[in-house]
């Protein structure tokens, strides 16, 4: 028992050293000039309907960064010659003259039609570099990781898809007894993304947290857990974009250790089993 109680108290301190190097990071992400002008241009970009994502998707697969000719311009790129527009479906307005609640006749815009409107890729434009904040890692060396995760998620009934999500802008996504991570990305980068996605599923099933405490915490555990296996992760960068900051971060230690633990310990075993 006493051994155990001291590993215990030493394996919270490995996190709180973690989280703290996480959230100084995360500060300093949010203080650069870099961030602030890739905020900045990330409001540009329109956000799609389902619909519009479900029809570029079909008619470029690997797009990423979509916009149309003058919004490229806007931003210093320019349309490479010879590019093939992708045709998304654009609203068009008419004015209408409506009686308000207060018996006033006033002008209102409704949508009568869409139309097709000609949008390109951000790979068939060239010009001014955008400012990226990447959440990605290169490389496919942990590749045992991923299968004893996905070997964790079996032992828990919790089904594993890899699946194209780049028009989404996402990496993977959890609902409760499944998950979607990437199949368009690295090996490390499925690895970061499974750990955040388990982190979900262990912590946040039936939860009324707000939005950014769940990415804190998933995205503190993939943290944690990378670094305890020395991994590389992006985590700052992800928890800038959510707006955490020092505060916010340490005050879900304990959420993070729970699930950071558990993740940790069927790691650990596995690997030693391979390694016997
Ligand atoms: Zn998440």
């Amino acid at each position: 028992m006493a051994k155990f109680s001291g590993k215990a108290k030493e394996f919270m301190k490995e996190v709180v050293d973690h989280l703290r190097q996480l959230a100084k990071e995360t500060d300093k992400v949010k203080r650069s000039e870099h961030f602030k002008r890739f905020l900045i241009t990330m409001a540009r970009f329109w956000k799609y309907s389902y619909h519009n994502q479900m029809l570029i998707m079909h008619q470029m697969p690997e797009a990423t960064r979509v916009a149309g000719f003058r919004k490229w311009r806007q931003m210093g790129r320019h349309v490479l010659k010879g590019s093939k527009a992708i045709r998304i479906l654009a609203p068009r307005f008419k004015k209408v003259m409506e009686i308000d609640d207060g018996g006033a006749l006033v002008e209102k815009e409704e949508v009568v039609y869409f139309v097709p409107v000609p949008v390109f890729d951000q790979s068939q434009t060239e010009g001014v570099p955008l400012p990226d904040v990447t959440i990605t890692v290169e490389g496919d060396s942990n590749r045992g990781i991923l299968e004893s995760l996905i070997a964790f998620c079996e032992s828990k009934k919790i089904k594993v898809n890899f699946k194209n999500l780049r028009i989404n802008g996402l990496y993977g996504y959890s609902k409760g007894g499944q998950i979607a991570v990437t199949s368009t990305e690295s090996v490390n980068t499925q690895v970061n993304t499974l750990i955040h996605e388990i982190a979900h599923e262990l912590l946040h099933k039936g939860s009324i947290l707000s939005t950014q405490r769940k990415e804190i915490q998933a995205e503190g555990v993939a943290y944690v857990v990378g670094q305890h296996f020395g991994m590389v992760t992006k985590s700052f960068n992800y928890l800038a974009i959510y707006h955490a900051n020092y505060k916010k971060i340490m005050e879900n230690l304990k959420a993070i250790a729970r699930a950071s633990k558990e993740v940790i310990g069927w790691l650990e075993e596995r690997i030693v089993v391979q390694e016997a």
